[in-house]
């Protein structure tokens, strides 16, 4: 008997890497990004703007991207980058679609790792929910049915494969991902798992190594976090949910996402010797 051949491993560069951001985050998060993780997947990553910025143009090696979508914080906006994504994704023809917003760090070995789990010829859907319970919705074709499913906070990081991509594709390629959106009226990420649960039925696979800023950061085990893929930040008030990390001082790294780089790749420049 044959002993199973191991299938083709997962690399980096079979992975389509898209990052949301919008004008007035470029200097702030981007910057950020760039002095990060970004140098670790500089061919895979592409940024999804709503502008042409020639400095960042420059500093992305000409991975920004202006969807013209408009730069607000609204459903309609955020959709319309998220079908930017998915449409750059299926022209990629990469096995693996990873969406992060910009207040993401993502953890590219522990990413090609996780992905390295699941076949992409197979349906994923990989990302963690934010809420314990699927979400439940009026059926607006019949106002009598409810509708319930699954979906990964965006904010958190989701993955697709291929073979998922290209049956999302007659529904969503091209735009159409837009007009779900305005359908059901919800956001970005909530379409996303409508699409794939409740209208593909297909069910989305938690992978806890997802972290968004809605989870409280303090309470991540800093033991583990080579194994994570995605974490976040952010601020409520004067509250701050950072990873309680050691390293550079909370002047010079307020996020806490320069340390944490440092604690994964302690030779970067301006890691604490
Ligand atoms: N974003 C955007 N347009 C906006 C505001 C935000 O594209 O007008 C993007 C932002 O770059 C980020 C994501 O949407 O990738 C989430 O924004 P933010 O982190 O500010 O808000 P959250 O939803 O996490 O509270
Ligand atoms: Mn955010």
């Amino acid at each position: 008997v044959a002993t199973a051949t191991a299938g083709p491993s997962t690399s980096l560069d079979d992975i389509f890497i898209s990052v949301k951001t919008t004008k007035s985050f470029h200097k702030t998060r981007l910057d950020l990004i760039l002095k990060t993780w970004f140098p670790l997947a500089r061919q895979q990553t592409w940024f999804f703007s709503d502008v042409d910025d020639e400095e960042y143009q420059k500093k992305t090696g000409g991975h920004l991207l202006n969807t013209n979508c408009s730069a607000t914080h609204h459903r309609r906006a955020l959709c319309c980058k998220m079908a930017r994504e998915f449409d750059a994704f299926l022209e990629s023809n990469k096995r693996w679609w990873c969406h992060f917003d910009d207040d993401n760090y993502v953890n590219v070995a522990s990413l090609v790792r996780v992905l390295g789990d699941y076949d992409p010829l197979q349906d994923w859907y990989l990302g963690k929910p934010s809420i314990r319970a699927p979400l439940e919705i009026i059926n607006r074709d019949d106002r009598t049915q409810r509708i319930s499913f699954w979906f990964a906070t965006g904010g958190a990081g989701f993955c697709i494969s291929r073979a998922l991509g290209l049956k999302m594709m007659p529904i969503a390629s091209g735009g159409k991902f837009i007009s779900v959106g305005e359908k059901i009226r919800l956001p970005d990420d909530v379409t996303m798992g409508y699409i794939i649960e409740h209208m593909l039925h297909k069910k989305l696979t938690v992978v806890d190594e997802f972290h968004s800023h809605l989870e409280p950061m303090q309470f991540i085990n800093t033991d583990t976090l080579q194994n994570q893929v995605s974490l976040s930040y952010s601020q409520y008030n004067n509250e701050m949910n950072v990873l309680p990390i050691e390293g550079l001082d909370k002047t010079q790294d307020p996020t806490r996402l320069l340390s944490l780089h440092c604690l994964i790749y302690p030779n970067f420049n301006y890691c604490p010797s």
